[in-house]
């Protein structure tokens, strides 16, 4: 197949490629750094990578990617059970960690390899065909425990080069990076992404909006991040001159991961004049939809679908495909170059994903608005409410909660309930928890802005909502607060 990172053999060496802190490397630098380390990967089937955010994952990543070897990126800040789990499952035959790096335990019993970030090899040529498993991805466990999903490396390339379209990224795009680097959002997009291009990504070890305000300052052009640090940034706005300076001289801001509040979009764009863009992806399928660089970002959508990327909603009945009403509610299924191949160990699993026709189904529900774009209502296993005949998104009560000034976070979920089928259960954290709203102020101030039978009819008040290492709510958790 053709090479994953053309920029390594072809580009500028002394152009620069990745900066982790004080700590840079160029083209030339990362193409003898990860070629030292391909060679040493030769038939070594799959590696495991303690994915720190470090430049040392960085380089592992993409030795492995040039030695044709899948990589199991490992999550450091699994418990011990969690990455047990992993290692039994995924079977690696080594570990790479960067030199000095403490391991866990149950880590102990791996071939352990240091990344030098500073060696030099000649490059390899990449031999690995397209179908060749690149990565394999465990899904953020958000609604169960988490599968391993087999990414071929026709899906990297695929939805790189989509995302490419769609965003006109090039290679002198600078994307500042402050994301983990164990799930797709982080690794694929925030480091393969501007490898492939030839750009430069800078990560911050550890996101602040003041990292972010200093970097776009320095010449970087795009920032990605969750929903969890757009909030931080729609928080430290206020009052902060130098930070909307900084976002406004942005090219592009993607949020994604999870549903962007539209309360920070808007709260963002009022202090900056920008948008922030929303694309839609999983483990599974990696990009599905985006917002285009030259499109309109509406608050709450989506996007169109990428390029290369078959989408379809699908009613429960599973045969009709929802119109595009704005209202229709369907399961997104989608099909392309850009999924993954199978489950690992879970061929069940696998087969329940698929249709007969090929599409992988998403579990995420949606509408359509006339248009294409694609509004996300919420997962049908957590976010999709019956009650009293209706079925309701949880995502446009909990938009409607945070809009109250009195809620700082907001999550809905249903609960069985004799009369209503479900009821409609608010878990709110208060923005001052000496005088959190009350729970008829807050159901009236959905009702009014929603509809009666949206309202609330139970209100939990809580000190934090349980979220995973991506930020995402954990609401299978909240059952048992
Ligand atoms: P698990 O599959 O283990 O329960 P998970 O689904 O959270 O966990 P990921 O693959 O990391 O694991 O996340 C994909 C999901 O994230 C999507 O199915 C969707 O529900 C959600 N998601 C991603 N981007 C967006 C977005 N822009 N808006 C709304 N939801 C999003
Ligand atoms: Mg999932």
């Amino acid at each position: 197949m053709s090479p994953l990172f053309p920029a390594l053999a072809d580009g500028p060496r002394e152009a620069a490629a990745l900066r982790f802190g004080p700590r840079t490397l160029t083209y030339g630098a990362l193409a003898g750094a990860a070629g030292a380390l391909a060679a040493r990967l030769q038939g070594a089937g799959r590696v495991a990578v303690w994915a720190v955010p470090e430049l040392e994952t960085a380089v592992a990543v993409t030795g492995a990617l040039l030695a044709g070897v899948a990589a199991v990126p490992l999550n450091p800040k699994s418990g011990e059970k969690e990455l047990g789990h992993i290692l039994t499952d995924s079977a690696p035959s080594l570990v790479l960690a960067p030199p000095g790096a403490e391991l866990p335990a149950v880590l102990a019993g791996l071939p352990r390899v240091d990344v030098d970030a500073s060696a030099t090899g000649p490059l390899p040529g990449e031999r690995a065909a397209d179908g060749d498993p690149a990565l394999i991805v465990y899904t953020s466990g958000t609604t169960g425990p988490p599968k391993g999903a087999v990414l071929p490396r026709r899906a990297l390339a695929t939805t790189l080069d989509a995302l490419a379209d769609a965003w006109q990224w090039t290679g002198d795009d600078v994307l500042v990076h402050g994301l983990p680097l164990f799930h797709v959002h982080g690794l694929v997009l925030g480091v393969l992404g501007p490898l492939r291009r030839g750009g430069e990504v800078r990560h911050l070890g550890r996101f602040s909006p003041e990292g972010v305000a200093r970097e776009l300052n320095d010449g970087a052009t795009m920032l990605f991040g969750v929903p969890t640090m757009y909030h931080r940034i729609a928080e430290a706005l206020s009052g902060d001159a130098e930070l909307a300076g900084a976002l406004a001289r942005a090219r592009l801001l993607v949020s994604g991961s999870a549903a962007l509040p539209v309360h920070d979009h808007e709260r963002i764009a009022a202090a900056t004049g920008r948008r922030v863009i929303e694309r839609y992806g999983m483990t599974e399928t990696l990009m599905n939809t985006s917002v285009r660089a030259d499109g309109e970002a509406r608050a709450g959508t989506v996007g169109v679908p990428l390029p290369g990327v078959e989408l379809r909603l699908v009613e429960e009945d599973g045969t009709e495909p929802t119109a595009w009403d704005g209202e229709s509610v369907g399961e997104i299924q989608v099909r392309g170059p850009n999924l993954f191949t199978e489950y690992l160990n879970r061929p069940d699993a696998t087969a329940a994903a698929f249709t007969a026709d090929g599409f992988f189904r998403t579990g995420d529900m949606a509408v359509r608005e006339p248009d294409g774009y694609v509004r996300i209502v919420g997962r049908k296993a957590t976010d999709l409410i019956k009650s009293g005949g209706y079925k309701i998104g949880a995502g446009e009560i909990e938009n409607a909660l945070l809009e109250h000034p009195g809620v700082r976070e907001a999550a809905v979920t249903g609960e069985p309930d004799a009369d209503l089928g479900e009821r409609i259960v608010a878990w709110i954290v208060p923005a001052d928890p000496g005088s959190p709203p009350g729970a008829e102020e807050l159901a009236d101030h959905v009702a009014r802005r929603l509809a009666p039978h949206k309202r609330p009819r139970v209100v939990r008040y809580l000190d934090a909502l349980p979220r995973n290492d991506m930020g995402k709510i954990m609401k299978r958790a909240l059952a048992d607060v």
